[in-house]
């Protein structure tokens, strides 16, 4: 699942990053409010988390331009205490949820979980590439019949990552800017060192390898060899 943080105060997006990454969560960051269309047009995203004060464009006038543009993700909106205006205009602007400020972050996340169920049954929820299963809400993973052990964070966002884009060569730059946001040098061993440890939980045990190096390229997930 992944986030869109609008949000121009420093230390509160850096908390909310935080608090969704540990829950699992692919998060990225901007801090105001025109950015977010240049975000939604290159980035599929789940959620947007949306501050409503804003420089550039306010909360509310993104909410409505992106329902206007014809996206669907969730959009829940952060509010100032007792601006109950805002909520209202928020919601009327098509905002999903709202939050008012301060709050806990897990009051956040499980306000992100209530709207993925609110989504029902229309929204897939599970990734499969041949007998490999992913449920996003959970973010448990079974291979046949095997429970597949817990994923850290960052190896459930890669296996999401890979599974979504099945038979498809990511790049190691594509994958980067998806799992980790920039943050690392394209030249480190992180991803090596996650795929290893993907490896380890998903193909150890099995005949078929469906995590496939594709050598000069980067990495895809299959079930075709
Ligand atoms: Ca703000």
């Amino acid at each position: 699942m992944r986030v869109l943080v609008v949000e121009d105060e420093l230390r509160m997006s850096d908390l909310i990053r935080q608090g969704l990454e540990e829950d699992g969560y692919a998060v990225d960051t901007v801090d105001n409010g025109k950015d977010v269309f240049f975000w939604v047009e290159s980035t599929s995203y789940d959620y947007i988390v949306l501050d409503i004060m804003l420089p550039g464009m306010d909360g509310i006038s993104v909410c409505s331009k992106l329902r206007k543009q014809g996206y669907t993700m969730n959009i829940l909106i952060l509010t100032a205490r007792d601006a109950v205006s805002d909520r209202v205009s928020g919601l009327d602007a098509g905002a999903d949820d709202y939050l008012v400020k301060p709050f806990a972050i897990e009051e956040l996340t499980a306000r992100l979980r209530a709207l993925s169920r609110r989504i029902g049954p229309q929204k897939t929820v599970t990734l499969q590439v041949s007998d490999l299963i992913l449920n996003t809400a959970t973010k448990r993973a079974i291979r046949g019949n095997r429970e597949i052990p817990t994923l850290t964070s960052k190896e459930y966002v890669l296996l999401e990552t890979l599974m979504y884009y099945p038979n498809q060569v990511l790049t190691r730059e594509q994958i980067i800017e998806k799992v980790w946001n920039w943050e690392y040098e394209s030249e480190s061993k992180l991803i090596e060192v996650y795929i290893s440890s993907l490896r380890k939980k998903i193909d150890k045990d099995s005949s078929q390898k469906l995590i496939q190096t594709v050598r000069g390229m980067g990495y895809r997930i299959s079930g075709n060899d």
